[in-house]
Order: C-alpha cells, then structure tokens, then sequence
C-alpha cells in the first residue's frame, strides 16, 4: 500500500511519514498542490493524505481535478474548526477529513478505513482466509471473527502468501525470498521470528492455530 501525503509543513509531512513507514505503508511527499496532483495523477498511489491549505494550488483544488480523474481514496487535513474546509472538501470528493492536530492512531485508522471501503467497492478485491480469519488483499486488513488484527507490511505478507497456498509446506527460503525478497538470502530466521509475531496477534489471542510448523520443512496453514 502507497500512500502519497500532500502537506507543505514538511515537518508534520516527515513525521506523518516516518509514522507511515512504521505501520509498513510505502509513502511519498509532495509540500505544494501542483506537486501533488502531479504525483496523485500517476496512479501509482492507493491513498492520498491532502492538506487543504497549500501553495500553489489549494487542497479542495487539487481534489477537484483529480476526481475529475480518479477515485483513489482522499483524506483531508484540515485546520481545526474550519467548518467550511470540511464541507467544501466532502463535497469535492474527499473519502474523509481529519482535523489538526491529530493523534496518529486516529490517522491510521481513518487510513484503513478509507482503505476497506476502497476494496467493498473495488471488483478485483481478493479476501482469503481460514476458518474465522480473513485478510483483504485489496484493503490490506486482516480480521480474526469479524475483529480487526493490526499487521505491520512484512507479517501481513506473510500470511497472505501462506494463505494464498493453503495446505501446501511453504520452506523458510520461498517464504523469504517471495515477501522479503532476495536481499535477505540465507537470513532464514527472519521468517521464524514474524511467524511468532504473528501468532502473538492471531493465536495467542484467539486461542487459535493457524499456522503450522512442519520441523524441518517449514509452515502452512490447513483448513
Ligand atoms: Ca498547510
């Protein structure tokens, strides 16, 4: 998931950001309007973060063209108490609106909720699952009997791709190869360790087991 942050108080901006990466959602910045309908037009973004008060071109502005374009999910930053930004900006178009100064857990949930509603609408959502799990590929959640599980990108990944092959042993080396990718050749234990965070948020919790250990092959999960 990529999410482009559209806000020229580049320190809000980089902590937004680095808060962001955290969860393990790729971003990108854009500190002026234009800049930011450029990059938001690319396509290459699932949900954009847009400040109403911007240079160059405003941020009710900016949503205005792009949803002459797109319907990419759009959460505006807004200055507290400006009743009209809010109106005005659902109005243009914006998926939702949080209003200055936040906390980030309130973003972050603003985030994935825009997020699910996004993939309910979208035809090529893709919901796997086991049991009372499910994880929405397209909105990239994971709920547990209807209640959400709070994954990082890696774990998450993780999972789908066990779920993806449901009954079939994934080793430790095709795990990391297909979620991390080839820069962690030979750092098997990766794996291991992000299953046990997993289970620490499922299993534990639930008192469930989704994922099996297969000694000396690797994991899979069984209906
Ligand atoms: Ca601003």
């Amino acid at each position: 998931m990529k999410i482009l942050i559209v806000e020229d108080e580049e320190k809000l901006a980089r902590f937004v950001e680095l808060e962001l990466m955290h969860e393990g959602y790729e971003t990108a910045k854009a500190f002026d309007g234009r800049t930011g309908l450029e990059m938001a037009e690319t396509g290459e973004f699932d949900l954009v973060l847009l400040d109403i008060m911007l240079p160059e071109l405003s941020g009710t502005e900016v949503l205005r063209r792009l949803r002459k374009k797109s319907d990419i999910p759009v959460i505006l930053l807004t200055a507290r108490d400006s009743v009209m930004d809010k109106v005005s900006g659902l109005d243009s178009g914006a998926d939702d609106y949080i209003t200055k100064p936040f906390s980030i857990e309130e973003l972050l949930a603003r985030i994935r909720a825009a997020l699910r509603k996004k993939s309910v609408h979208s035809s090529s959502a893709q919901v796997l699952g086991t049991g009372l799990l499910s994880l929405d590929a397209a909105a990239h959640t994971v709920t547990y009997d209807g209640k959400e599980i709070v994954l990082t990108n890696k774990e998450f990944g993780l999972l789908k791709k066990l779920l993806e092959n449901k009954s079939i042993v994934l080793s430790r080396e095709t795990l990391l190869e297909d979620v991390w990718g080839f820069d962690y050749k030979g750092e098997t234990n990766i794996v291991d360790v992000y299953i046990r965070y997993i289970r620490s948020k499922i299993d534990d919790v639930f008192g469930v087991k989704i994922i099996q250990t297969v000694r000396g092959v690797g994991y899979v999960i069984r209906d």
